[in-house]
This record gives structure tokens, sequence and C-alpha cells, in this order.
């Protein structure tokens, strides 16, 4: 029997606030909702307890700058979050189950490579480690992630700019005019991994119809052509015609077919505020479709009240989006810093605002161009007055590169720059190496 796993972890002792979107009542209605329906009564449906995941967990896709005792506080219900990932994940390789919905909260996907703090709600990003974990442990080598909530997944982006063995497909309401103000289409990833980012950002009041037009005909054939080993959908459900935050038109019936049409093997729930008017019924449309049960017949109870934009208005728009994608040329630099070990090193400079603390990142990235491997990746972070580094050796790095990192490494220890601390992210050996200039060097 093809078994279908779900885990919840509503949080209960965690949120932005009592009246903010983000808090427990938003897997609680869900649960009332699947025990009314009797879902858990299916033979095909298995339940999962969650999992705490360790902090190396975390290091294997993101730094926690300015260390990660730094935010030991405040990642508990994070931790579970993702480790709630991490778990349904290995079940789904080692055959447990064959496809699995983790809805547990807090979301991650607006949580990028260089950590500071919380943003859009995340703290951590649960479908970046999950992938990264999945690729050290189980030697997966090839994974695609279609990120479907309303809002750009520019966190998971961050984590997988560089990296040429993931796809990153993102479907948002267009950042114009909405939160992060990120994801157009020129955004295609890094010059090592060029292409292997997809964004689709699509106007205001697009519905269910058109929503469907372009998973079939751009997102399913970009899916078939990479080939992946596993593809994990990021299920936002602010897309929802009720939501408080944006401002698109789709239906829980919508939801469902998105999920039949992606056939996903993990669905990680991300956003969605319409706590009770969407999500109970969004969920569960995902899991019917999930445990390949007729999701037809799921209704939420209110009523559409403005009309989705046409197929014929929005066919053209997204011919454009195509062409303007396909059109958008690479625009990096080379800048060969003093220290850096030989090779040619790209320069990449964004900066990142962290709507929940108030506070900007300065962000300057450096990719070592290799025609091998995913290159070398030197970042370096500032929150204010301090400036904290990232080196990464990919997963699947080759012998140079591998060097290049240890190089910049010792280089940061020995430095006499305004550097505070630094993470050397070594994904070939899946060892991870923290350093601060007050307490040295500590291994995870
Ligand atoms: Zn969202
Ligand atoms: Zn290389």
């Amino acid at each position: 029997m093809k078994r279908t796993g779900i885990l919840f972890f509503p949080a209960f002792d965690w949120s932005l606030g009592d009246s903010h979107p983000e808090r427990e009542e938003r897997l609680l209605y869900t649960q009332e909702q699947l025990f009314e329906e009797g879902i858990l009564d299916l033979p095909q449906i298995k339940q999962f307890s969650p999992r705490v995941a360790a902090i190396k967990d975390v290091l294997r896709a993101q730094a926690l700058f300015p260390h990660p005792g730094t935010h030991l506080e405040t990642l508990d219900p994070h931790l579970i979050s993702a480790g709630s990932s991490l778990l349904l994940g290995e079940a789904q390789v080692k055959g447990d189950i064959h496809n699995g919905f983790v809805m547990a909260r807090p979301p991650g996907h607006h949580s990028g490579a260089t950590v500071w703090g919380n943003r859009g709600f995340c703290s951590l990003n649960n479908e970046g480690m999950l992938v990264n974990y999945l690729r050290a442990q189980f030697g997966i080598k090839r994974i695609a992630i279609v990120d479907t909530d309303v809002h750009h997944g520019d966190g998971t982006q961050d984590i997988f700019y560089h990296d040429p063995n993931v796809l990153f497909i993102s479907l948002h309401q267009d950042g114009r005019t909405l939160f992060p103000g990120t994801g157009f289409v020129h955004e295609k990833g890094g010059p090592n991994a060029w292409d292997q980012t997809l964004n689709i950002p699509l106007p205001p009041g697009t519905g269910d119809e058109g929503y469907h037009y372009v998973l079939e005909n751009w997102v399913l054939p970009r899916l078939q052509a990479f080939a992946p080993e596993m593809i994990i959908n990021s299920a936002g459900q602010d897309n929802h015609f009720t939501d408080p935050l944006a401002s698109m038109n789709l239906t829980a019936g919508g939801y469902g077919r998105i999920t039949e049409l992606l056939q996903p093997d993990l669905a990680v729930l991300e956003g969605g505020y319409s706590i009770e008017g969407a999500l109970p019924y969004v969920n569960l449309a995902i899991l019917l479709a999930l445990a390949g049960e007729d999701y037809h017949h799921v209704r939420e109870p209110q009523k559409q009240k403005r009309s989705s934009l046409t197929l014929t208005a929005l066919k053209p728009y997204i011919q454009e989006l195509q062409k303007q994608q396909q059109a958008a040329k690479q625009k990096f630099s080379i800048q060969n810093k003093a220290h850096f070990p030989k090779g040619n090193w790209f320069y990449s400079p964004h900066s990142v605002y962290y709507d929940t603390e108030g506070f900007q990142e300065t962000r300057h990235d450096y990719i070592r161009e290799c025609s091998h491997c995913g290159g070398t990746v030197y970042i370096e972070s500032r929150r204010y007055t301090q400036k904290s580094i990232l080196v990464r050796i990919p997963f699947q790095a080759c012998p140079s590169c591998e060097q290049g990192g240890y190089d910049l490494w010792e280089h940061i220890q020995q430095s006499r720059e305004d550097i505070i601390s630094g993470l050397l992210q070594n994904q070939l050996q899946d060892r991870y190496y923290v350093w601060t200039k007050k307490e040295g060097l500590r291994e995870y």
C-alpha cells in the first residue's frame, strides 16, 4: 500500500503575539477538520511525532550569526518544526512512506544562508535543512523545491543560489506588490548554478485556472528536464482568496489540483493566515491529493468575492514573462581579493531586511568560478558594526575548491580585520566549524 505520512506540530507556546497571524490556532482548526473528516482513519495515512533538529542540522544549510549560542533561547520551536521535516523526509527516503505532509509551524522559507534573527516569521529554513540533511545522510544528489507560498521563497533561494544540484522554483504574487519584494525573472542563480533558480511572479488576482496553467506549461516541463530524485513542495496556503496578507484568488480545491500536478514526495507547510476560512480546507485538500483520494468535494465555507484574472488576460502576460526570463543574462563581475585562493571570484552584493526586528543585513558574496563543482562560496555578512564570514565547501566539491575553502578559513582566523566570527560549512565532509574571536573554534 502507498502510505502518506503526516506530522502535526502546532507549537502551542510559540507566537509573535496573541493577535499575530503566526500563532498556534493556525493548525488547531486543521486538526479538528481532519478528525471530523475521518482522514486519520484512512488505511494509507500514517501519523508521525515530531523530533528536534540538532544545531549541526542547521549549520549544514545556514550560518547562525554572530554564533549559534546567541540564538539558542529562541530556537526551540524552530528546531522542532525543522526536525519534523527531517523526520518525514527520512521516512520517505527509506521507503516507509510514499509521500508526506509536514504540518508544522513556525514556517521557514524567508530564512536564508546567513541568519541574524527572525524575518517574515521565519528563523530557520525547514526545506533548506531538509534538502542538505538528505544529501549528507543518504547521498541524494538532485533535489527540486517548488515553493507555492504566495510570498517569494527568498531564504530558500539564497541557500541554494550557488548550488547546481538543487532546482529552486518559486511561484508567488509579484514582489512589486508584496513582501519581501524580490523573486523576479532575472534572478536565475549564481554563476556556477545559472538557470537553477526559476522565479515566476504572478499578478494579484491570479486564480486556480491561471495558476494551473502556469504549472502545466512552465513549471512541470522545467521539472521534467531537471529530472530530480526528489520533489519538495513548500506548501504555503496564502494564495487562498480569504488570506488577509495577500491578494491571490485560489480555492482549497485549486490547491488539491496543484498537489496532484506536482506530485511532491514531501509537502512542507509554509505560510497561510486565513486561519479558520482557508487553512483547514486547504490542508485537507492537499492531504487528500497526496493520499490519492478525491478532493473535489472539499469546499471552504466562504464564497469568492472577487473574480479571478481570466486565462485570456493572463496568457500573454505569462508568455512575456517567459521571454524576459529566457533573455535575462548574467551580470556578475569578477573581483579577486588579495587573500583569495587562485581562480576567478564572482562578486554578488545584496542586502536583507529583517522585518520582525527592523534591521538590515549587508552581504557581499564571492563565488569561485568552477566548471567541475558548485565552487567555493565566501560570504561577508554585516549587521551594524558586526562582521561575520561564511565559507562554504559545497557538496561534490572538486579538490581545488575544497582546498580554496580551507585556505580562506585559515586566513579568517589569523586576519587582523574586524571579523568577529565565522562558519566553515564543509558540506563535502559533512563537518561544520564555528569560530569566534572571543572563544576560538568549535566543531559540530
Ligand atoms: Zn507566505
Ligand atoms: Zn570546483
